[in-house]
């Protein structure tokens, strides 16, 4: 079965892509499974190397958006790729917009080794 943690780097982990076209979210979120049952509405990617992602949980310790003490902020600004669905995009025709933008990122961290299990956000 899935952990956690392989859920989240399914999710959220694309280092090796360097070129992000328009169609990037369409075909990243049905490739990764985030269009089964039903189109996810929101989704980040991560464009940098899993070891620089996994540290953030032992950066700057920040509030969750759920109020949940163990989300942590990166110290860096990091290159991600949003994905949002798009007004009137119906499953299963899941139509993204993708956006690139280089932001710190927040994530939550659980268990041992404490590795991230969800992404909060970026600021
Ligand atoms: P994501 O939120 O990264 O898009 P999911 O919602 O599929 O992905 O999974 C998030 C997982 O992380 C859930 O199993 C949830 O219980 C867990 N989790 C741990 N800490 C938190 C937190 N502080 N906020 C939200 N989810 C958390």
């Amino acid at each position: 079965k899935e952990s956690q943690a392989e859920k989240f780097q399914r999710q959220h982990m694309d280092p090796d892509t360097s070129t992000i076209t328009a169609s990037y979210c369409n075909e990243m979120m049905k490739r990764r499974n985030m269009t089964v049952g039903q189109c996810k509405p929101v989704n980040t990617f991560i464009h940098e190397p899993l070891p620089d992602v996994q540290a953030v949980c032992f950066q700057r310790n920040v509030p969750c958006k759920n109020g949940q003490p163990n989300c942590y902020q990166s110290n860096s600004k990091m290159r991600i790729t949003d994905c949002r669905l798009k007004k009137g995009s119906k499953y299963p025709k899941c139509d993204y917009e993708t956006q690139q933008l280089h932001k710190s990122i927040i994530v939550a961290c659980e268990g041992n080794p404490y590795v991230p299990v969800h992404f909060d956000g970026s600021v």
